[in-house]
């Protein structure tokens, strides 16, 4: 039926309106994100498989806040090689820069299970062995992986961020790994990235209560949101039946960040959001009042959020 004129009327608005937010994000398009009083917050992409950054759509980034190499591992049956790590890895770190890209290292175990790994069968998987405590347990994955990362960012600069990282000894001991490797490929004259930043995810209540101390071994945090409210409030992520008690926006989670953020900050470390938190955009004002430094979202969400930035006080 035909529209009456009210009807019509309101239709015209809100394809004004549509088209006013259109030309008001192209226009931020290319952009940094700063806020009016002139603080520049870095929005970056989340990547979950190189072909992710397809989804860019010619919107500026500050680089990737975090690349999920999981999709590697999960991909077949079969462990990949050093030489297809090496090809991905490449590739992304490739089409981001010079940006910065920040490689999350192997975070399975929890509702993610490869079969090659002989992964035992777990009561509570997500309290199990998952994240860096896997990793660490098989050290021949865990060196192959570095290798990999430490070849495929040979000539440019690489972020290495550790998930689930409880204490400072998992630290020390990835460090250790590193070193390792960092050996075997000087004797073995093969040439690898030098400027490495070492990193953690924040996911864990115990890391955001020891953040302080963590923050004096590491270059820089990403708060993963995902998993930090499953922790906090706990609540198992995937369990559909307790999604009204999933509450990311929980006061408890909100002192998390805080509280992770202040123990970066006091000693002067970079501290991000990479977890599905970090695009909600009623919220994108608070993160930056408590003094986040970074967030990194999914290509679709990079431009709303910079609007929301641009538009604050
Ligand atoms: C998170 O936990 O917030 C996160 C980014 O990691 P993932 O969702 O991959 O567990
Ligand atoms: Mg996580």
């Amino acid at each position: 039926c035909e529209p009456d004129g009210v009807e019509e009327q309101r239709l015209k608005k809100l394809l004004d309106d549509e088209r006013e937010l259109a030309q008001s994000l192209d226009k931020i398009k290319s952009a940094d994100a700063y806020t009016a009083d002139g603080e520049r917050i870095a929005v970056l992409v989340n990547i979950g498989k190189p072909s992710d950054l397809k989804n860019t759509d010619g919107v500026k980034f500050d680089g990737g806040g975090l690349f999920r190499s999981e999709f590697l591992y999960q991909s077949s049956d079969k462990k990949p090689t050093e030489a297809e790590q090496i090809a991905a890895y490449k590739e992304v770190i490739e089409k981001v820069y010079p940006n910065p890209v920040t490689v999350r290292t192997l975070d399975v175990g929890g509702d993610k299970e490869l079969k090659y790994l002989g992964m035992k069968k777990e009561e509570n998987p997500f309290l199990g062995n998952r994240g860096i405590r896997l990793c660490l347990a098989n050290p021949d994955i865990f060196s192959e992986q570095i290798r990999s990362l430490l070849i495929a960012g040979e000539g440019k600069s690489l972020k290495i961020m550790l998930p689930m990282v409880t204490s400072v000894s998992e630290i020390d001991k990835t460090r250790t790994v590193i070193d390792g490797v960092k050996k075997s490929l000087d004797e073995s004259g093969t040439a690898y990235c030098t400027d490495i930043r070492l990193g953690i995810m924040i996911e864990t209540p115990a890391a955001v209560m020891i953040s302080d101390k963590l923050a004096e071994e590491v270059e820089f945090f990403s708060i993963g949101t995902n998993d930090l409210t499953q922790y906090t409030l706990a609540i198992d992520r995937q369990n559909s039946k307790l999604d009204r008690f999933y509450n990311p926006h929980h006061e408890a989670v909100l002192r998390m960040i805080q509280r992770t953020i202040d123990g970066a900050h006091k000693h002067g470390r970079w501290v991000g959001i990479c977890g599905e938190l970090g695009a909600d955009t009623a919220l994108t004002e608070r993160f930056v009042q408590m003094g986040i430094d970074e967030l990194s979202v999914a290509p679709s969400m990079v431009l709303p959020v910079r609007s929301k930035i641009c538009e604050m006080e």
